[in-house]
């Protein structure tokens, strides 16, 4: 099988252990907010953060940045890396009504060059808010994505992120993206974990390279 046809392989079998895919519930501004804060934690911690602000915003966000510091950083505290998550905030929420049209029209990759002008956005965190607040065909890429994609084998050793996502956004639809990007992340979080991949629960272990080079090692000893 050439790449295209292993990643539709793996898309399909993920669809069929993860059939529920996920679709938050959140305006463009708060995905945008909720995305921010979810960097370096979990979930649970940045919808914690995300319901802190409202409330303290009044359900506003585009009021975060006239609020006191102090009340701000107790909102976000339980996210960690509050201070450079606090300076990233201001400028997104600050910027907001500007941007918020241009990214709803904009490709993409110019979309992803607007948001990554802003203090604490980086390429992926542009990715997973063109992806989930505005339907981007974007593939974003978290660590537990890399991960399983990396032991997989689909791709050369030597693409970075980046290379990867391209390769995706060109090949395939926002809806795929979406999807697929999203049950990697829960193949990483329930299978292929990253100290203790569980191979033998996993339904892609005739697809992939690690899982075929433990083996050979096994049967060498
Ligand atoms: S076979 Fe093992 S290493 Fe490969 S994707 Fe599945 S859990 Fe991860």
């Amino acid at each position: 099988m050439g790449r295209i046809e292993v990643i539709k392989e793996v898309y399909r079998r993920l669809k069929e252990i993860f059939p529920i895919p996920y679709r938050p519930n959140r305006t463009p501004v708060e995905q945008a907010v909720f995305t921010v804060l979810s960097q370096n934690t979990t979930d649970r911690n940045a919808e914690k953060c995300l319901n802190n602000l409202k409330k303290v915003t009044g359900g506003n966000l585009l009021k975060l940045a006239e609020l006191p510091e102090s009340t701000l950083i107790s909102a976000i505290r339980p996210c960690g890396m509050f201070s450079q998550k606090l300076k990233g905030l201001k400028a997104l929420v600050s910027n907001w009504p500007k941007i918020e049209e241009r990214l709803r029209k904009l490709p993409p990759e110019e979309g992803i060059e607007l948001l990554t002008s802003l203090p604490f956005v980086g390429s992926k965190t542009a990715r997973v808010i063109l992806t989930f607040a505005f339907e981007k065909n974007t593939f974003p890429i978290d660590t537990h994505c890399y991960r399983v994609l990396k032991r997989l084998g689909i791709f050369p050793e030597s693409w970075d992120k980046d290379r990867i996502s391209e390769f995706m956004e060109k090949h395939f639809d926002g809806e795929f993206n979406r999807v697929f990007h999203y049950n990697l992340i829960r193949l990483g979080r329930t299978i292929c974990k990253a100290r203790k991949p569980e191979c033998e629960k996993c339904p892609l272990k005739d697809l992939c390279g690690y899982y075929r080079e433990k083996k050979e090692t096994k049967e060498e000893k």
